[in-house]
């Protein structure tokens, strides 16, 4: 008998539409049915979620880290360290993201992404859906807090290998289209299934539209770690925004970027093409403090990770949960923002119907978040298991 079980009277955004009084049948990890209240048939296991939301897990497609851990450390434990800790957050899936490094420093990043993934149940947290190489084909003029040293020309090799130790798992990557070598590697890593973003750069307008035009479907945290907008020279940024094939990362802490530009930028490009990220570090999780990333040093004040040296925005501590309801505060839709966080992260790396999430409909798995009525995470179910509830 396949294990099966009912969530009742929740308010549904599936993303794309509401079901005000809703339900969802799930049968082993994968929802089998979803409708509108009153429910006909007969399920004896019934989860009654009355006053709650409920909205598809959020994907993270950009985070370094979580909880003392981080990515770059090429270590399983590290890696479900940010499994576990994400799940309290309603996190469902998440993009493990590299910093600038040495090849031989990614290729064993690589590694572990893939035995991560390979050894992942349920109860290990939030899903594991591949690695996003942020680096090292950047711009040294616009590496924000990548360590320079390691800034090098694009690739193709060395691409090659990543992509075989990850067994395949390369979800993204960031390049600067100005970097020597960009423009093949993107084409190349179109032609492999992976999502290129455009990002750490200072490109001028004309050089972005080169990398749109050989397929980058992504804007790396749009504004930060990128030349400015000059109405004589557009740079990136309008190159990004206005073409409807680009998806657009946005840090919504309220940190990386004012308010009003946030309100701007989702205006312009709407929710279908708004991808909301954490690109938290190891600090996220935790108290103030001094930290590393990369092999820099990071000190934490008020919440606001920066490089000790520089000064430089080094990552942040925000958390989906947190970025939704940063979004909502300025006035979009529940269903629109919750669409920022969960369907349109996994459109942008062709995860909607490669790994069926993103989206609450039948066939797709059943990575639910349970929210209150001020977006507080209640409940968070992964394959159709509670892995996180609030007490
Ligand atoms: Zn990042």
């Amino acid at each position: 008998m396949p294990k099966q079980f009912i969530i009742r009277h929740a308010k549904i955004y599936t993303p794309l539409t509401l079901i005000s009084d809703g339900y969802i049948v799930v049968e082993d990890n994968t929802i089998k049915e979803i409708g509108r209240e009153p429910y006909q048939g007969s399920v004896a296991e019934q989860i009654n979620a009355e006053g709650l939301i409920i909205s598809p897990g959020f994907i993270d497609t950009h985070i370094h880290g979580y909880g003392g851990r981080d990515t770059d450390e090429a270590d399983v434990d590290a890696i479900y360290t940010i499994s576990r800790g994400l799940a309290k957050h309603g996190v469902t899936s998440f993009v493990p993201s590299s910093v600038t490094m040495p090849h031989e420093a990614l290729v064993k990043i690589a590694e572990s992404i893939r035995e991560a993934r390979n050894e992942w149940r349920p109860e290990k947290g939030a899903r594991i859906l591949g690695l996003h190489l942020e680096g090292p084909y950047l711009s040294v003029e616009k590496a924000g807090a990548q360590n320079k040293k390691y800034i090098r020309p694009a690739s193709v090799k060395e691409l090659e290998e990543y992509i075989k130790a990850s067994g395949g798992l390369i979800r993204q990557i960031t390049v600067a289209p100005e970097n020597p070598g960009a423009l093949d590697l993107i084409t190349y890593a179109v032609a492999h299934g992976i999502t290129v973003s455009i990002g750490h750069t200072n490109a001028t307008y004309e050089q972005t539209r080169l990398a749109i035009e050989r397929g980058a479907r992504k804007a790396t945290h749009t504004f930060n770690g990128m030349r400015g907008i000059h109405h004589r020279e557009p740079g990136p940024v309008i190159a990004v925004l206005e073409d409807d094939s680009v998806y657009i990362e946005l840090i919504t802490d309220f940190i990386h970027i004012s308010p009003p530009v946030v309100k701007f930028v989702i205006k312009h490009v709407g929710p279908h093409r708004m991808v909301l990220i954490s690109d938290s570090i190891c600090a996220a999780g935790l108290p103030d403090g001094t930290y590393e990333l990369g092999g820099l040093k990071v000190i934490v004040k008020n919440g606001v990770p920066r490089l000790a040296d520089t000064g430089a925005l080094a990552g942040s501590t925000l958390t989906l949960d947190k970025a939704v309801r940063n979004v909502h505060s300025l006035g979009f839709s529940l269903r629109e923002t919750l669409m920022m966080a969960s369907y349109t992260p996994a459109a942008s790396i062709n995860a909607l119907y490669r790994d069926k999430i993103g989206l609450l409909a039948p066939g797709f798995k059943a990575d639910i978040v349970f929210l209150d009525e001020a977006l507080n995470v209640v409940k968070t179910m992964i394959d159709g298991e509670i892995i996180y509830e609030k007490n």
